[in-house]
């Protein structure tokens, strides 16, 4: 299985480049991606022709992580005749959301295949993914995605935004890759803040046991490397800040 980072920004960023999350797993000619956020669609078709997409799967209803399913659903909407259809799944109401964005009953259903995510496992085509609700919003999800042909992994847990970072600990096991959101870099957290910083991160890697930590969304206002250093500092593995176009085999 293999990640390309189409987008790893935060909800805001001066950064050239700092587009939304976004990131695409392949697997035996299939594709997924996790997340769609502001700007990410054109980083996303430069990695898998859209309309092959087996799903698009969506953290949590901020739009730095779901938004760009309007240039997704435009494409499949006006580059074919008749419209290609895309799989989402993603958290109750997205589609109210997209159609209230432009204004326009059946928008969203025009091209793609809304249903609500839930806790617990499914499979699409050949990844299988387990989601668990974590503290963000009232309605956000991890997930760890596998290979079906190797349910042990190693699996990548993916963080969409998370305010306790031992929320996403029953999901990791022993060598799996975390790509965890570290919005608030060297840290602290501000009290109420529903982020993770460095600290929190490589903590939860060490007490997991996981096989490498891939940082992501962190605010623009954050130095990358001192970042990584405070990350290597809690834990011993191998660290890297992601970034747009990175291939990283799982
Ligand atoms: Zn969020």
């Amino acid at each position: 299985m293999q990640l390309v980072v189409a987008g790893a920004g935060p909800a805001y960023s001066a950064r050239p480049g700092a587009v939304g999350a976004a990131y695409v797993l392949l697997e035996a000619g299939h594709a997924i991606v996790l997340d769609l956020g502001h700007g990410a669609y054109a980083g996303l078709a430069q990695v898998v022709e859209p309309s092959t997409l087996d799903a698009v799967l969506v953290s949590h209803l901020h739009p730095d992580h779901f938004v760009d399913l309007v240039p997704l659903r435009h494409y499949l909407r006006y580059e074919f005749r008749p419209p290609r259809r895309v799989r989402v799944v993603a958290p109750a109401g997205i589609e109210r959301r997209l159609d209230d964005l432009h204004a326009q009953p059946g928008f969203t259903a025009e091209a793609l295949d809304v249903e609500d995510l839930a806790e617990g496992h499914l499979v699409i085509g050949p990844f299988s993914i387990e989601a668990r609700r974590i503290t963000h919003t009232a309605d956000s999800h991890a997930f760890r995605v596998v290979p079906v042909t190797r349910p042990d992994g190693p699996g990548l847990v993916y963080s969409g935004d998370c305010g306790r970072a031992f929320d996403l600990a029953p999901l990791i096991r022993p060598g799996d890759a975390l790509l965890v959101e570290a919005t608030f870099g060297t840290g602290p957290v501000p009290v109420g803040d529903m982020h993770l910083d460095a600290p929190s991160v490589a903590e939860l890697a060490t007490a997991t046991e996981a096989g490498r930590l891939l940082i992501t969304h962190v605010l623009g206002t954050h130095d990358l490397d001192g970042v990584a250093a405070a990350a290597r500092s809690g834990y011993a593995g191998d660290v890297r800040i992601v970034e747009p176009g990175d291939r990283i085999d799982l």
